[in-house]
Order: C-alpha cells, then sequence, then structure tokens
C-alpha cells in the first residue's frame, strides 16, 4: 500500500492555537478567565470595523469584490499603488502564498529558530527545506548566522521584524547590513527577503527600518503587515503585503480568488480609518508595557525588551508549571515549550484590569525555587 501521505507531511505535527478562554473556565470552574496569550488586542475590534461588518451583514450573498476597496484605501494610506498590495486571509496565507509561489523543489527557505514559527511549518508542509539559524544570545535574531545560512540555493527569508515570541527589535541599519551581506552572497539571483510587520504599528524606535524604501530599491522584497494585532481583528483573517507589481503578479496566479471574505474587506478599509482606535490601542499596550515589566522583573523574572504587544519572560523555572498554575488562577498565557524554550512564557499585554489580575495570580503562585 503506499502510504497516505507524503514524509514531509506526516513528520508534521499541528500548529497548537491557545485554548479558549471560555473552555478553560468550563474545565477548571472558573468565571471571567483572562486570555494573554495569542497578542489579541484587549481593547477588542476597532468600533468602526464593527460597524461596517454590521452593514455588510447583508451583502453575504455576495462574492467578494476580490479587494478592489481595500486596496484602494491601502494604496492611499501607503505608498504603493494597488497592484503593488497583496491581501491574504491572515497574513499566514500570504505566508503560504508566497511559498507555493517562488520556491522550487530544490531550493529551500531560511529563516531564525526563535521566530514565528508558521514559517518552518508552512515550508515543511509545502516540502521544502528549512534552514534555520539559532536564536541570537540577547534573544533576538542573530542576522550574522542567518547570513551564513544564506546560499544560492536559498530562495526566500523571513525575518520578523519586531520579532514573535521574543519581542526583539531589529534597527534599519541591522537589516541594511544583512542584505549587503546575502546580495554579495547570491549574485544575480538573490533571495526573496519577506518582512513580517505583523506588531510595525507598536514600534515606537527611531532607529527602524525604511522598509517600503527596501522594497523600492530592492525588488525582491516583500513587506507583510496585517489587521490582527493593532487593529483587533485576529478573528476576521485579513493581512496585506507590499511589493513589486511583479511579485504581486505572480502570487495573484495561485491565490484562490476570493481568499479574503466579505467581511474582512470591509472591516480592514473601516479599521485604517479609526485613527482613534489605533491611538487608544497603542497608549494602553504602552502603559501596560511599563507597568507589567516594572512589576515582573521586581518580582524576579527575566523581561526582554519589546517593541510589540507582549512581553518574552524567563520565569527561571519550568514554563510549562507557571502556566498551569496561572491558568488555575484565570489567566492563560504562553509556554514557550514549542520554541525550544522551557523556562518562558510568552504574555500578551492587557488592559489594566487584565494586567493585575495576571501580578495577582503571579502572587498567589506556589512555585519550587
Ligand atoms: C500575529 C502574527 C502574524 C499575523 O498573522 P495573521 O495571519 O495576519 O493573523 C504574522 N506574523 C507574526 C510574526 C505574528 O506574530
Amino acid at each position: 500500500m503506499r502510504p497516505l501521505v507524503q514524509d514531509h507531511i506526516a513528520s508534521l505535527k499541528a500548529y497548537e492555537p491557545g485554548k479558549p478562554a471560555q473552555e478553560v473556565e468550563r474545565e477548571l470552574g472558573l468565571t471571567g478567565v483572562v486570555k494573554l496569550a495569542s497578542n489579541e488586542n484587549p481593547l477588542g475590534p476597532s468600533p468602526r470595523a464593527m460597524e461596517a461588518v454590521r452593514e455588510a451583514a447583508s451583502d453575504l450573498h455576495y462574492y467578494p469584490d476580490g479587494g478592489y476597496y481595500l486596496k484602494r484605501a491601502l494604496a492611499e494610506r501607503f505608498p504603493f499603488e494597488p497592484s503593488e498590495i497583496l491581501l491574504g486571509n491572515g497574513s499566514n496565507e500570504l505566508i503560504e502564498l508566497l511559498i507555493r509561489t517562488f520556491v522550487p523543489p530544490g531550493m529551500h527557505v531560511a529563516g531564525s529558530a526563535g521566530a514565528f514559527i508558521i514559517y518552518k511549518l508552512v515550508t515543511i508542509g509545502c516540502g521544502r527545506e528549512f534552514v534555520e539559524s539559532p536564536l541570537g544570545a540577547d534573544r533576538g535574531y542573530d542576522l550574522e548566522a542567518l547570513a551564513a545560512r544564506v546560499s544560492r540555493d536559498t530562495r526566500m527569508i523571513f525575518i520578523a521584524n519586531p520579532n514573535n515570541p521574543t519581542g526583539s527589535f531589529l534597527s534599519g541599519d541591522a537589516i541594511e547590513g544583512f542584505v549587503e551581506a546575502v546580495d554579495a552572497k547570491c549574485g544575480d539571483d538573490p533571495p526573496i527577503l519577506v518582512l513580517d510587520e505583523a506588531y510595525h504599528e507598536y514600534v515606537d524606535r527611531e532607529d527602524r527600518l525604511d522598509s517600503f524604501a527596501l522594497v523600492r530599491r530592492r525588488p525582491r522584497t516583500v513587506v507583510m503587515r496585517t489587521f490582527s494585532k493593532a487593529y483587533g481583528m485576529a478573528g476576521i483573517r485579513c493581512g496585506y503585503a507590499f511589493a513589486s507589481e511583479e511579485l504581486c503578479g505572480y502570487v495573484n496566479r495561485i491565490r484562490a480568488p476570493f481568499n479574503v471574505n466579505n467581511l474582512a474587506l470591509v472591516a480592514g478599509a473601516a479599521a485604517l480609518d479609526d485613527d482613534d482606535f489605533l491611538r487608544r490601542s497603542l497608549a494602553v499596550n504602552r502603559e501596560g508595557k511599563v507597568l507589567l515589566t516594572r512589576e515582573l522583573k521586581a518580582r524576579g523574572f527575566e523581561v526582554s525588551p519589546s517593541q510589540t504587544n507582549f512581553l518574552f519572560v524567563d520565569v527561571h523555572r519550568d514554563g510549562r508549571e507557571v502556566f498551569e498554575q496561572l491558568q488555575r488562577r484565570g489567566v492563560i498565557v504562553r509556554p514557550m515549550g514549542a520554541y525550544g524554550l522551557p523556562t518562558c512564557l510568552r504574555i500578551t499585554i492587557g488592559t489594566p484590569e487584565q494586567n493585575e489580575k495576571l501580578l495577582g495570580a503571579f502572587d498567589d503562585l506556589e512555585l519550587a525555587a
């Protein structure tokens, strides 16, 4: 009998999303469980997006418009033409589309072992090799190590900046230097660099990369963004990317015609205009970040600097155990065992009330030293 699936699929482990708060409440007999595990916006969705979704409910019998209006709205806000914009059912779908479109058999994808695990899962799922550099000493990217792994067989490189799960940030100079090193190595056939800027809105550093200029100057560059984080729309699934018309054209050849649904398209366009919501989201995050960083450090934990809406915390003991104890006290966080960091947790920054509940739960823990 021939195997039902190929080895590269059989060998994969399915991505495990965090358990819903409701389910934790049911299982543990709790109420008011707070989920700080998936980097969702604690303020909920943009009110404008919600209103747009309500209005669009009467149009559910129509097929989506293929992104016509959302691309125009993005083109008004960002320096790209609609033909230079890709839309995906979350940026997760864009990751998959990019790999399927551009990485042929025999070529591979490169990334960091301490970065978003989806790059690796999708690459392997597509039957391609994922070449990995180790996480840097300061729990950031080690770009030198990554550049060293790149060869002429590297077709695509993923860099999450800021990074999930570590929250770390790469400066413009660091990325420019990396690009120079890689391009010097690869000559006339440079890899496609995918810059995943899912947390871009939260960045407050001045030395950030001008990623749009890089797309212009280096056409094998893609910049991905999403409505899932700062815009509060993780549940509706809508991501977007900027790239050359040539690259977008190829992706469009294999993309399902209606990959982004009606509601996501109208919600995205409405959220883009909701400057007030974005401002509030960033302010709540900024205050929560300062508070949680200070308070978690005061409790003896190591908190990595973050340019995102979450904190990467080394609790110096079994993270799974701490996760379970916090969960029993009504707070769900994300243990980092899957990333090979068993003493670490990733904790989404919440509202002031949620942050207090988290700190209270920490104070309640019964931890072996
Ligand atoms: C959350 C996140 C995304 C967003 O994924 P969507 O599919 O758009 O929800 C992308 N990249 C990284 C690194 C993330 O953390």
